[in-house]
């Protein structure tokens, strides 16, 4: 039983096989997926799939990308969906400096507003962070994020920062890059990263595991991801997936 924390299957990369991704999802032990909503374009369609599947759960907030475009009427908007009964978090939201798309002085001022808007609804933050890990942190400080609580997701920092983030009650969201030859860093924090904080994540269709690596990546992965760390970490794969199960249900409020 398996809990995939972090997918985007309602991208137009599964627009033609929708339905049998979602069914090899469910075939490779997958109970539980959290689909995020991270703009005008793909909230309707994340919170769509929540509506039709018992299974999905959806994220709704502004990606640090597209923070260029979030108007006040949009930060209403998230605020008018945060009560739906299946929107479980407040993301992606963050910081990304690789892109650049949109001015840093916007990304944190879109970043702060959204942790403030998860604080007055009481959900937690599903964080984006690219190259930016000193205001990530930085800001999550500043504005007290630990009341909350969340995931920093796709996490690709060394153990320093994993203990900063268990720190500030944020848990650990690891991916694909975990399978990479050339990712002992990752190994390495995937093999110490406290049980009670680790979270499983595939955030397809990008960044799929060995042996699928450069390809589509899919939910279904999530498996190989968790075979990965529980072979790192010398454990049962049930043992494994039954924590981290444990651990998103617990985080997102899902009984
Ligand atoms: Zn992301
Ligand atoms: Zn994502």
């Amino acid at each position: 039983m398996l809990f995939e924390t972090h997918t985007h299957l309602n991208a137009e990369q599964f627009d033609e096989d929708r339905e049998e991704v979602i069914k090899r999802t469910t075939d490779a032990g997958v109970s539980y997926i959290l689909n995020i909503g991270y703009n005008r374009e793909t909230i309707p369609s994340s919170i769509q799939l929540a509506e039709t599947y018992p299974f999905f759960y959806t994220s709704v907030g502004w990606h640090p990308q597209d923070a260029i475009s979030c108007t006040e009427e949009d930060l209403v908007w998230l605020r008018t969906l945060a009560s739906h009964a299946k929107v479980v978090a407040i993301g992606e939201i963050g910081l990304d400096y690789y892109w650049d798309t949109s001015p840093k002085g916007i990304q944190h001022d879109i970043f702060r507003k959204q942790i403030r808007l998860a604080k007055e609804v009481n959900l937690p933050i599903i964080i984006h962070n690219r190259d930016a890990d000193e205001d990530v942190i930085r800001i999550l400080k500043e504005e007290n994020a630990e009341e909350i609580g969340g995931v920093m997701h796709c996490f690709s920092g060394d153990i320093v920062l994993m203990e900063q983030c268990i720190s500030l009650n944020f848990s650990i969201g690891i991916g694909g890059p975990v399978t990479f030859k050339n990712r002992p860093v990752l190994k390495e924090v995937a093999k110490v990263v406290p049980l009670d904080r680790l979270l499983l994540e595939t955030d397809s269709p990008y960044l799929a595991p060995h042996p699928f690596r450069g390809k589509r990546n899919e939910s279904s992965y999530v498996r190989l991801v968790a075979e990965e760390i529980a072979r790192l970490r010398e454990m049962p794969l049930e043992e494994l997936a039954h924590i981290t199960t444990q651990n998103a249900k617990k985080l997102f409020e899902i009984k």
